[in-house]
């Protein structure tokens, strides 16, 4: 405890000026003045008794610069801590220099917001400081206060005037102008006070990242004022079904949060989940045309007993990103499992970059029969990651944290640059080498590069198949890959869409690629030998292909059962299990092109020989790289 003497002495001693103000509880610009020191009076020519219940406008020289009057009060409106150097007038008008600092102070048993303003005055700036009279002593006492109460008048009217442009100014600067809800950063600036309010009382509340799905393809579809409408409609939607003590916020181009406090109930956190999932599953209708977008919802918790609340947005960020991953449309809790697969995803993350400095990923191989004949047509490169400890590490494992970090590009060109170099060296050998499908991601067709080591690879572009995702071309088509297409299609290229299915393209879509191949995804195909549905889609999906003149690739074949059944649909090609896993080059030189052992001459030459003779067993061996996809 301070003995009151000691602290008493602040108000004599201290040659700084001191003024204590009482604010109001819902406006840090308003206040009334409650006590200054000596250091005070003798700046500002103010005694105790004159600003004793006084606003605070007082401070404020009627010779003040705007720009500064409006700082003051707009940081005093943020409850900010700040200092300002400027020209104000004494009580007799006379100009100095001064610097201003205001310090925010709360009374923890009332709960009672007070500042603190601290003046010290300045050696004159070198600015222009302009000459003002002081008021003459002649003036009578009743004149000079008559004066002064209207000098007050006149400044509480230009200040309210300032707070209103302050207050529009400050509700623009909070506002996402789009949708009239918190912008990034003043949701950043409530959630600093939730959870300051959380540490003060243990009132726990709920965070909501909601992300919508394929919102780039409403605005590719139907243009950026359709993807306008559909923002709005979110946030009148989601206004609709919170109240206002939650806070709802949209921190960037289709995300949005919203924060609620947690009652009795968890019912109330899993109920706005459904709801907002359920609700975004609706289409909504734009100048006659009908989109859908769903939303995906990471709900996380900050209560009393975390550590770190603060962690409660990258928390719900990684619940959505499970959500996302779950297949989208639907809200996920955040685990501490996840907590720790953040963990371990930074893990694999940088593991990944050393991995591409390395080149540690390989090309497998897996064969693709034709349906009719069971002749080998060609083969798909898929990658592996040969990881030095932890060894051969299959694509669903790192693909998407590789894609998440920007490294799939690097990783399909490690890729390619391999298997050219392996189909190379076979031609060199003189070995009649089968077409060649390669995945290729949306990152690599954008980088302005990759044509270039296309066009400069050395191998027959004839035979290569560039498979794209269906979910490349609906998410990220845009010119420079369009551009990319035209390219490798003028190149010989073949391009093919894969897992056609899972990414609801639409026919327009189809026509506007026009890909000579359509790749159905697997889970299609497998279940549709015991479920009927499924057999109808597969039917359906070869029906439009054909009619659009395209190929047809059914992937998952892992039985007669499903090559028959393919096959009487009028698939093209088949490629699954059945025929071979995907394998490792020396595999698929061994069983497939020499049929036995290892390279050498003497096999080389046998390889040439049989070349002519290989025989069709669709379930074990290519023969002949025949047909042409
Ligand atoms: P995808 O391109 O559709 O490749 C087919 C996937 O199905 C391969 O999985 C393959 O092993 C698997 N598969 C083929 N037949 C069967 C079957 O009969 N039964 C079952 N259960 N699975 C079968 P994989 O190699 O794990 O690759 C998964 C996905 O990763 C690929 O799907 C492709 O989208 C992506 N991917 C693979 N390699 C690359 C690459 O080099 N670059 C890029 N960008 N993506 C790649
Ligand atoms: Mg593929
Ligand atoms: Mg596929």
């Amino acid at each position: 405890m301070i003995p009151f003497q000691v602290f008493e002495q602040i108000s004599d001693k201290c040659n700084e000026g001191l003024v204590l103000g009482k604010a109001c509880s819902n406006d840090g610009a308003i206040m009334e003045l409650r006590w200054c020191n000596k250091a005070f009076s003798n700046i500002t020519g103010y005694s105790m008794q004159e600003i004793m219940g006084q606003r605070g406008t007082i401070l404020i020289g009627p010779d003040m610069q705007q720009d500064k009057h409006l700082l003051i009060i707009e940081k005093l409106m943020n409850w900010e801590q700040f200092s300002v150097k400027l020209l104000n007038n004494r009580k007799n008008g006379e100009l100095h220099w001064q610097k201003m600092s205001w310090v925010p102070l709360s009374d923890p048993v009332t709960g009672d917001r007070w500042w603190i303003c601290s003046i010290m005055e300045l050696e004159p700036q070198a600015e222009f400081l302009p000459k003002r009279q002081p008021t003459t002593s002649t003036c009578s006492q009743a004149e000079t206060e008559f004066k002064n109460r209207e000098k007050i008048q006149r400044l509480e009217r230009e200040n309210n005037r300032l707070q209103e442009i302050a207050l529009s100014v400050a509700k623009e600067s909070r506002e996402d102008p789009l949708t009239g809800l918190s912008n990034r950063r003043h949701f950043q600036v409530e959630l600093r006070s939730w959870i300051a309010e959380l540490r003060a009382s243990g009132q726990g509340f709920a965070a909501f990242y909601i992300d919508l799905d394929r919102f780039k393809s409403v605005n590719d579809t139907l243009g950026h004022h359709a993807g306008d409408k559909l923002l709005v409609c979110v946030a009148d939607m989601l206004l609709g079904m919170t109240d206002e003590t939650d806070l709802i916020a949209r921190i960037g181009g289709d995300e949005f949060v919203v924060l609620r406090r947690l009652t009795e109930s968890a019912l109330n956190i899993s109920e706005l989940a459904d709801n907002i999932v359920k609700k975004m599953q609706l289409p909504f209708t734009f100048e006659g045309k009908s989109a859908s977008s769903s939303a995906s919802v990471g709900v996380a918790i900050a209560s009393s007993t975390m550590e770190r609340p603060e962690r409660i947005i990258a928390d719900a960020d990684k619940a959505l990103y499970h959500a996302k991953a779950q297949g989208r449309g639907r809200w996920s809790y955040f685990t501490e499992e996840m907590h720790t697969a953040a963990i371990e995803e930074k893990r694999l993350s940088s593991d990944l970059l050393m991995a591409c400095g390395q080149r540690q990923f390989e090309p497998y191989y897996q064969p693709i029969v034709e349906a009719v004949t069971g002749r080998l047509m060609g083969v798909e490169a898929l990658v592996r990651w040969q990881h030095p400890t932890k060894g051969l590490i299959q694509p669903a494992e790192f693909l998407n944290v590789a894609t998440s970090i920007g490294a799939l590009r690097k990783i399909d060109e490690i890729v390619f640059g391999k298997l050219c170099a392996t189909w190379l060296h076979f031609e060199s050998l003189g070995i009649d080498t089968p077409r060649i499908a390669v995945n290729v991601s949306g990152e690599r067709l954008a980088d302005s590069n990759f044509i270039h080591q296309v066009r400069s690879s050395g191998i027959d572009l004839r035979k290569i198949t560039f498979e794209i995702l269906e979910s490349v071309y609906l998410e990220r088509m845009n010119d420079t890959v369009r551009w990319a297409l035209d390219e490798l299609t003028d190149l010989g290229v073949t391009i093919a869409i894969d897992d056609f299915g899972t990414g609801h393209a639409s026919i327009q879509a189809l026509i506007q690629i026009k890909p000579s191949v359509l790749k159905i995804d697997r889970q299609f195909v497998q279940p549709m030998t015991s479920d009927p549905t499924l057999k109808e889609l597969v039917s359906s999906i070869v029906g439009i292909g054909k009619s659009l003149d395209m190929k047809i690739i059914a992937e998952g074949i892992e039985s007669e059962d499903h090559v028959r059944i393919a096959k009487d649909m009028g698939c093209d090609y088949l490629q699954g299990f059945h025929f071979g896993e995907p394998m490792p080059v020396e595999d698929l030189f061994d069983q497939f092109i020499c049929g036995e052992g290892k390279l050498s001459s003497k096999k080389k030459t046998k390889a040439k020989e049989n070349r002519r003779e290989r025989t069709i067993l669709a379930n074990r061996s290519w023969i002949e790289t025949s047909g042409s996809i």
